[in-house]
């Protein structure tokens, strides 16, 4: 009767596994045959009950029974999970690694474009380049340029300065002093970078742009030397000649200073949406470096003297490219972006 039972209840164990389709369900099934009050903890309640002669052979059937289902959850349970991961995986978008690539996205901002032509062209002529930190002393930024304290130029640079004093560079001329002193009198330097102004934004005003710094020191420098460098970096940007202008200028940092125009390449100079008409495009300020920048310096300016000019890139990109809005510059917005690829 009880070894019975015994087939009974294995019989009973071999249809509830098969009907197992996820855990909750074999756990209920362990449950059933393994727990406590389960099944097989009933058949062993009655083990007294079974004659001598048979309790050897019942024994051992149940333990054998115990054993098979023990082992028939732990494999249902490996099964489940294998199958969940199979399920996962087929659920899963895969990168397909075969496909072919598109090369056509992705594309410069047109500002690194025009930069790295730029300062290619005056690596051409024999210039080094250097670089300038952003975050910048006060002495650095304005007052070894000439610009002391209460002097009316720092009001033409709205300037985001730091808790600690000191502030973002208004101007890559931050990094002239640095350079003079790690020159010495005789050099040829351009330091492109990156420039901050606490401007309300606009079609033409942006906070934060990009300048090229450039500065000749040596003996016998003259304005002639500034007019061949800038045009020739024209000519080499524009594959044209292009005819510059000079009007007079005033900047703290140069002396005598001027504003550099280039004859608009676009209309030769006949007048056209880009110059506005008046046929000339403003390029750059430039003049002769200020002795006291060149003193402080560690330069005699008795002995030695030197040009400086600052271009300013996002003036460069949008003469060659026509973009009516600086602000693109600096959006990143992917379809203005990516139409600069064949413009330049
Ligand atoms: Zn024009």
């Amino acid at each position: 009767m009880e070894l019975n039972n015994i087939i009974e209840t294995e019989n009973s164990f071999d249809a509830d596994a098969k009907a197992v389709s996820n855990l909750q369900e074999l756990e209920n099934v362990r449950l059933k045959y393994l727990g406590k009050k389960g099944l097989i903890a009933d058949i062993m309640t009655k083990f007294r009950e079974v004659p001598a002669e048979q309790k050897r052979e019942f024994g051992q059937k149940v333990n054998a029974l115990k054993s098979k289902i023990e082992n028939a959850i732990e494999e249902i349970k490996l099964d489940l999970a294998k199958k969940q991961i199979e399920e996962e995986i087929k659920n899963t978008k895969m990168f397909d690694y075969s496909l072919p690539v598109d090369t056509n996205t992705g594309s410069l901002n047109p500002r690194t474009i025009i930069q790295k032509q730029v300062v290619d062209i005056f690596k051409d002529m024999g210039f080094v380049i250097e670089d300038g930190c952003e975050i910048e002393t006060e002495y650095n930024n304005f007052e070894s340029v000439n610009v002391p304290k209460n002097h009316p130029a720092r009001d033409m640079q709205d300037t985001f300065w730091l808790s600690n004093g000191q502030l973002l560079k208004t101007q890559t001329s931050a990094a002239q002093n640095r350079i003079l002193r790690d020159y010495g009198p005789v050099c040829k330097v351009i330091f492109p970078g990156r420039v901050f102004r606490n401007e309300a934004l606009d079609a033409r005003h942006e906070n934060t742009f990009f300048q090229l710094e450039g500065v000749v020191v040596g003996k016998n420098i003259t304005v002639a030397n500034l007019i061949y460098f800038e045009k020739a970096m024209l000519k080499a940007l524009f594959k044209k000649d292009i005819e510059v202008r000079l009007r007079p200028g005033f900047f703290p940092f140069t002396e005598p200073s001027y504003e550099m125009d280039a004859r608009c390449p676009f209309c030769s100079g006949r007048g056209c949406h880009t110059c506005g008409n008046s046929g000339w495009i403003e390029l750059c300020p430039c003049g002769m470096i200020h002795p006291n920048v060149l003193k402080m310096g560690g330069i005699n300016p008795d002995e030695y003297n030197g040009f400086a000019f600052g271009l300013g890139f996002d003036r460069l990109v949008m003469i060659r490219t026509n973009l009516d809005d600086i602000r693109y510059l600096n959006s990143n917005n992917l379809k203005v972006m990516s139409q600069f690829k064949t413009k330049m």
